[in-house]
């Protein structure tokens, strides 16, 4: 008999690996169906390769690569991640948190039936927003309120819905692209409005607008300069102002985008409510970024204008499902209560940022040699106060080899910790991170200094 036996290029059966203890687990995170196609590609694969046609599978790991194929898949799916960035409101990381008290609260409305377009009181098909209007009333001082998806939807319907047709008046500082395609001429385009430009792009005033009126002007658009700012030589127009003269066919929008109700962030910030102090008709912003609550946008403001939007046939695409309206309107009541769970992430960070000198000095003294307390700044994010930082602490790791390679490990980890990088170094600031987060932050660091002082 010669010593080469005949070379294996039998694959394990599907059946049998979908019943494999390593591949098992897969199941429930991927689905059956899901890994019975990984398992499949990675076959015609695997049959491809020089090293297979060769030596047939005793030349391959078959389970290995497997197995490496189902955690690509994965990691495409939700999870939850450790916001370590100091952006409080961070667009890729699902913006703003439901605080779980709230979350918890409406568990029950949204697992049964709800009276979600039944009139209790009288059992005739109601309107969906409950109490909402009410809440908002008492919030802002807003005659009404109409609630959509997002904020950009807001813009839609208020352009598409007070002036298709008619010019819309805009600042030249003010037409912004605010994050992934969302730019203020687009939209007015697309929603069938005249775009007429005024001023320059760090001066406009009032008379730029009031001069800009024709007959076919519906409306004076204001947009928040949200992902930025312009400082020096600038002047803004007085909106007081602008309102008072402005003529009745004229209505005066204001995309004001980040929901801040206070002016305590910042000095140089126009709360909602004073917008609507001013003489603003309308204005419109995020459910997600400052208040904290679920994706939506908010419009509020007169009752004339809020009723012509809320009988347009596009409200039917753009309303929010029961589960978005019953978490915000308890984050409403909340907040009007002034609890602690009504605050948004925003001031929860603002608030933890005070104590996390402490914290950081805490940490650094348990992972010495990796760790080093800093002071660092925290942002609110989501395009809401632009020109503030906050003061904070967070920690500078000290770690062997590439700061990149740390990076992406601590994102590799089962529960993700998302820092950044300065100066070739990895920063976790310790100003976003949840209280409930704290438990996973601590394991799974401990794990990662101890596998890297093993190395050593
Ligand atoms: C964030 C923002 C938007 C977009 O809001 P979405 O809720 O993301 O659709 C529009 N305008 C301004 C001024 C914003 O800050």
């Amino acid at each position: 008999m010669s010593a080469k036996t005949a070379v294996n290029y039998r694959l394990p059966q599907v059946e049998q690996l979908l019943q494999h203890n390593i591949l098992v687990p897969y199941i429930r995170i991927l689905s059956r169906p899901v890994v019975t196609e990984i398992i499949r590609a990675q076959f015609a694969k695997i049959r491809q390769s020089p090293l297979f046609k060769e030596k047939g599978v005793d030349g391959i790991d078959v389970l290995q690569l497997l197995v490496k194929a189902c955690e690509e898949q994965q990691l495409r799916r939700q999870t939850r991640v450790i916001n370590a960035t100091g952006i409080a409101v961070h667009t890729n990381l699902g913006r703003s948190p439901l605080c779980p008290e709230l979350w918890d609260s409406v568990r029950h409305i949204n697992t049964g039936y709800s009276n979600l377009e039944l009139e209790l009181s009288s059992g005739k098909r109601g309107g969906r927003n409950g109490l909402l209007s009410t809440l908002v009333n008492a919030w802002l001082g807003a005659e009404d309120c109409v609630l959509v998806n997002n904020n950009a939807a807001s813009m839609y319907l208020i352009l598409h819905a007070l002036a298709a047709g008619k010019e819309v008046i805009v600042s030249r500082g003010e037409q912004i692209q605010i994050g992934g395609g969302f730019r203020i001429p687009d939209i007015l385009a697309l929603s069938g409005c005249k775009l007429v430009e005024v001023g320059t792009t760090n001066i406009t005033t009032s008379d730029d607008y009031i001069d800009a009126i024709t007959e076919n002007t519906a409306m004076v658009l204001m947009v928040h300069q949200s992902n930025f700012s312009i400082q020096g030589f600038t002047e803004s127009p007085d909106i007081q102002d602008v309102a008072r003269r402005l003529p009745e066919h004229v209505q005066l929008v204001v995309d004001q985008g980040s929901g801040l109700s206070t002016e305590q962030y910042a000095d140089s910030e126009t709360s909602l409510a004073r917008y609507l102090q001013m003489g603003a008709d309308l204005v419109c912003f995020s459910g997600d970024k400052i208040i904290g609550g679920p994706q939506a946008g908010f419009i509020a403001g007169r009752s004339e204008l809020t009723k012509i939007l809320a009988k347009n046939p596009m409200m039917r695409a753009f309303r929010p499902g029961r589960i978005v309206l019953s978490l915000l309107e308890e984050l409403l009541v909340r907040k009007l209560n002034q609890l602690d769970s009504g605050e948004g992430v925003a001031q929860h960070a603002l608030n933890r940022a005070q104590q996390t000198r402490e914290l950081a000095d805490e940490l650094a003294a348990r992972w010495p040699g990796y760790a080093q307390a800093t002071p660092m700044q925290m942002q609110v994010g989501g395009g809401s106060i632009p020109s503030e930082t906050y003061d904070c602490f967070g920690l500078t790791l000290s770690l062997p080899g590439k700061a990149q390679q740390h990076l992406d490990a601590l994102r590799a980890l089962a529960t993700p910790i998302i820092g950044y990088l300065q100066s070739e170094r990895v920063l976790l600031n310790l100003a976003t991170l949840l209280p409930e987060d704290m438990a996973l932050f601590l394991s799974q660091l401990d794990s990662y200094f101890e596998a890297l002082g093993a190395q050593a």
